[in-house]
């Protein structure tokens, strides 16, 4: 499963958010079990209304929808490069995640203290990543050492390893993260991803608004300074949210939270954008089975073939694979059957060379 760490610094929303998150959509990820070891990590489901209308086709009570796992990193602070306050413990958790997902306060309230005084989104944006650009610079000149050894006793791979390590190495020094090193080939992109460098994952601009600014948060001074640094930067998106009305959603009926949240002129917390937009930067998908027994979403890469997308259900399915049975939703639902797709043409047999598209729905035929 997908893995976002939730990263800022103290103050600025996020155990509210994360707690919010675990519990709120606590019922909807009642097919993932919570892990109960540790009380940092929860699951939550990602948003996919398409699942609710095949469900009324497949003749089904049960929908599975597509989770992400989150994990509260929280405590990172100024030097924590250094070690200071548990700072290698929280390096080494946002190491594990696929995708960062950063608070930032975009709130004024003067009895919460903001650890760096004034509300300031863009310098606590820097002052986090600086952590983990010094994390990384710190990686990088091991690493550096190393390959030029083997580079020079003639190991290709080692060269080329040599060669962007020696690019990245000023450019983080400069403060700059490794998700920005100009002119990077594909190649160079893997092995960044492969050097597990904090500053090489894709991040999130969590703009945690008040209440009451939520409706109009592009107009909010403090979301516009993020929205023009995410204009700068590549490979970074930014949602405003509100932590404190996910956190009012908790002990609400669902007409409770309809209404409520009607009255706040909104139609969600963010929080389900912000899920949306994770799986978005990281150029995920979904494709759906579809029968009697369930509607289940299946998360894979945009451009995978037939093949590797059937292996997030069960590996025997990719090694097996003999063909899919492919109908878009859009088609699924406009024709409103199975059958009324086959007899339309639009019930397509597709085989290995298949580059799935999201919404597809799919039964794979299989030899085992
Ligand atoms: P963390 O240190 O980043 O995990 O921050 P917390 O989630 O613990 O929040 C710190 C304080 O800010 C708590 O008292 C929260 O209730 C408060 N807080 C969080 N979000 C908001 C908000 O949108 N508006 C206001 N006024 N307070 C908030």
């Amino acid at each position: 499963m997908l893995k976002a760490g939730i990263v800022g610094l103290p103050n600025v929303g996020k155990s509210t958010l994360f707690n919010a998150l675990t519990r709120s959509r606590k019922a909807e990820a009642a097919n993932y079990p919570f892990c109960t070891i540790d009380p940092n990590v929860g699951v939550v489901v990602v948003p996919d209304e398409r699942a609710y209308v095949l469900k009324g086709i497949a003749k089904t009570n049960v929908v599975v929808p597509a989770a992400i796992e989150f994990v509260d990193i929280a405590g990172l602070v100024a030097g924590a490069s250094k070690g200071e306050g548990l700072g290698n413990k929280f390096l080494a958790n946002i190491r594990e995640t696929d995708a960062i997902v950063h608070v930032v306060r975009c709130f004024v309230d003067d009895d919460i203290i903001h650890t760096m005084g004034a509300v300031d989104p863009v310098r606590d944006i820097e002052v986090i990543t600086t952590e983990l650009v010094l994390a990384d610079l710190d990686a990088v000149e091991k690493r550096l050492s190393k390959t030029q050894k083997l580079a020079k006793g003639g190991d290709k791979d080692a060269a080329a390893e040599f060669a962007l390590l020696e690019r990245l190495q000023p450019h983080l020094n400069q403060g700059k993260p490794a998700n920005v090193l100009p002119d990077t080939t594909d190649d160079e992109k893997k092995l960044l991803q492969f050097f597990q460098l904090l500053s090489a994952k894709p991040v999130i601009y969590a703009c945690n608004v008040a209440e009451g600014d939520l409706a109009t948060a592009e107009e909010n001074p403090f979301v516009k300074q993020v929205a023009a640094f995410v204009k700068a930067h590549h490979d970074a998106a930014y949602v405003p949210i509100s932590a404190h009305i996910e956190a009012e959603l908790i002990d609400l009926s669902a007409e409770e939270a309809k209404e409520f949240l009607k009255d706040l002129g909104v139609s969600d917390s963010g929080v389900s954008q912000l899920i949306k937009g994770t799986y978005n930067l990281l150029g995920l998908q979904t494709y759906f089975t579809a029968g009697e027994k369930e509607v289940r979403c299946w998360t894979i890469k945009k451009g995978w073939k037939a093949p590797q997308a059937a292996g997030v259900i069960h590996t025997d399915f990719e090694k097996g694979f003999i063909k899919a049975e492919v109908v878009a939703y859009d088609d699924l639902t406009r024709l409103g059957s199975t059958a009324a797709a086959r007899d339309a043409g639009k019930y397509r047999i597709e085989g290995k060379e298949y580059v799935f598209q999201d919404g597809d729905v799919v039964l794979f035929r299989f030899n085992n």
